[in-house]
């Protein structure tokens, strides 16, 4: 299980302080297209969520 997920979407309610670290209990990874992902960026985060900016 991950503990410390680090992560620079800043704009994401649990971005702890803009720390590019997550606070969330825990974070749902999809992919970002109809298909398996064969690259990390054909992954998304479906947790996030847009903070006040
Ligand atoms: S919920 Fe997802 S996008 Fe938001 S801080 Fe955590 S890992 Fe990043």
């Amino acid at each position: 299980m991950a503990q410390d997920v680090l992560c620079e979407v800043g704009s994401c309610v649990y971005n702890i302080n803009n720390e590019n670290r997550c606070g969330a209990s825990q974070i749902y990874v999809v992919n970002n297209k109809s298909k398996d992902a064969s690259t990390s960026a054909e992954t998304d985060c479906k947790t996030f969520e847009p903070a006040d900016l």
